[in-house]
């Protein structure tokens, strides 16, 4: 019973365009369900350790200023 959801939902799964949110660039293939949306967006190693660096800078920064 089990095996035959899976399958069923596997079916129903395109494939999209995996792309990096900041950067546009295309990661990969990923496959999604119909209400899942067009695009998976996410962020590439390089933007991610971007978006990292920001992340640490501004809560440091707040440091400073209390
Ligand atoms: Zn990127």
């Amino acid at each position: 019973m089990a095996e035959t959801l899976k399958s069923k939902e596997s079916e129903n799964k395109y494939p999209v365009m995996s792309r990096c949110a900041a950067c546009k660039k295309i990661m990969g293939i990923a496959f999604m369900g119909p209400n899942e949306g067009e695009f998976s967006d996410g962020f590439c190693p390089e933007c991610f350790e971007k978006e990292a660096e920001k992340i640490r800078e501004f809560k440091e920064k707040r440091k400073e200023k209390k």
